[in-house]
């Protein structure tokens, strides 16, 4: 039998990925607390206890004083959540309930609509971001949620959220912010995407992307309680009488570990991973369209560029973790571990190889 190596590769090469080193602390925390559960709160209190006050720091990170939510297993979790909490409100609604996104909309909530059978509506961006007149268009009476992205998968953009409520306000239906990638840099930013800027309903924030926490650790944050509620259901075997998360068993290292990275880096030390971040991605940026090839300016750290299929594959081979977007280009995320001596790196091979 071929065996697997069990060692995990280093992050020196990788440039595609959205996840990071975990800070050190964070490590800590996540192995101290790998045997608890959150799922069960009466027989494990104190992650329980860790988990309000994850949910604390999440709040204070996203504009929500008093935050309703928990720690999932990751944005697709939350994602998947805000759209069965919307459903369930609409419910005794016609058959035909449909949630409204762009097409820039991460792939889950295609998971989501096929999970709890409600119709996806995508529409266009205009420079990457929802086309405002496509949703006013495309939502109607069955419309039970529109979402909006924080910081875009392919590019890092940021949809026109308050007007995106607005627009749900209008249909009477709820406004879900995705920001799973961007909700740890986005508060060192103008942009207004938080609950605290606009009256969104429930936000998707990461804390196993930029918040450093160790994977699995989803953030989930609604501002009413009510869409808690309705996604809870009674919990015979159990002390606590009901559960609103989707998956029972959860992982008490995911909730440990974001209270200890955020104790070490909010805010000061995610401000300047941010700043770092923001400085690596402009200078690529540059860098790449100072050789001529065609660049997406960088609004959050997410640098693409059209670049040619063989030099892709000759980089790929080289061993940089690269990824395409879906248009083809070249896409490369300004992750904590992606220092400018990585990019340098990768700079040297990139003029080796074109
Ligand atoms: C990564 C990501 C997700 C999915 O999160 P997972 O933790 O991978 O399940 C959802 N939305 C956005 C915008 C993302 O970047």
């Amino acid at each position: 039998m071929q065996r697997a190596s069990m060692e995990p590769q280093s992050f020196d090469r990788v440039l595609s990925s959205m996840c990071t080193e975990p800070h050190p602390a964070a490590r800590r925390a996540a192995e101290r607390f790998l045997a608890t559960n959150p799922g069960d709160p009466a027989s494990y209190p104190a992650v329980a206890d860790l988990e309000a006050e994850a949910l604390e720091y999440l709040g204070e990170i996203a504009g929500l004083p008093e935050p309703h939510g928990y720690i999932a297993s990751g944005g697709t979790e939350a994602n998947i959540q805000a759209v069965r909490a919307a459903r369930n409100l609409a419910g005794g609604r016609s058959e035909s309930t449909n949630i409204v996104a762009a097409e820039s909309a991460h792939f889950s909530f295609r998971k989501a609509t096929g999970l709890v059978d409600v119709e996806l509506r995508l529409v266009p961006t205009v420079g990457g971001k929802a086309d405002l007149e496509a949703v006013e268009s495309a939502v109607d009476d069955d419309t039970a949620l529109v979402v909006g992205v924080a910081g875009t998968t392919e590019y890092g953009r940021v949809d026109p959220i308050s007007d995106l409520a607005e627009i749900a306000r209008s249909v009477d239906a709820r406004i879900h912010v995705d920001a799973a990638w961007g909700g740890f840099l986005l508060p060192f930013t103008d942009y207004e995407w938080d609950f605290a800027s606009a009256k969104i309903d429930s936000m998707t924030i990461d804390p196993h992307k930029v918040g450093r926490a160790a994977i699995p650790a989803g953030g989930f944050l609604v501002r009413d309680r009510a869409m808690l509620d309705a996604l809870a259901v009674e919990t015979p075997y159990l002390e606590s009488a009901s559960q609103a998360s989707l998956t029972g068993t959860r992982s008490g290292a995911g909730v440990a570990s974001t209270v200890a990275a955020c104790e070490a880096l909010w805010p000061e030390g995610y401000r300047e991973q941010y700043e770092r971040a923001r400085k690596n991605a402009t200078w690529l940026a540059e860098e790449l369209s100072g050789r001529g090839f065609a660049v997406v300016e960088p609004e959050l750290p997410i640098v693409a560029a059209e670049t040619p299929q063989e030099l892709f594959d000759a980089l790929r081979s080289a061993g940089w973790r690269i990824s395409r977007t879906g248009r083809g280009e070249l896409r490369v995320v300004c992750m904590p571990h992606v220092t400018r001596e990585i990019l340098k790196a990768f700079l040297a091979d990139f003029d080796r190889y074109r």
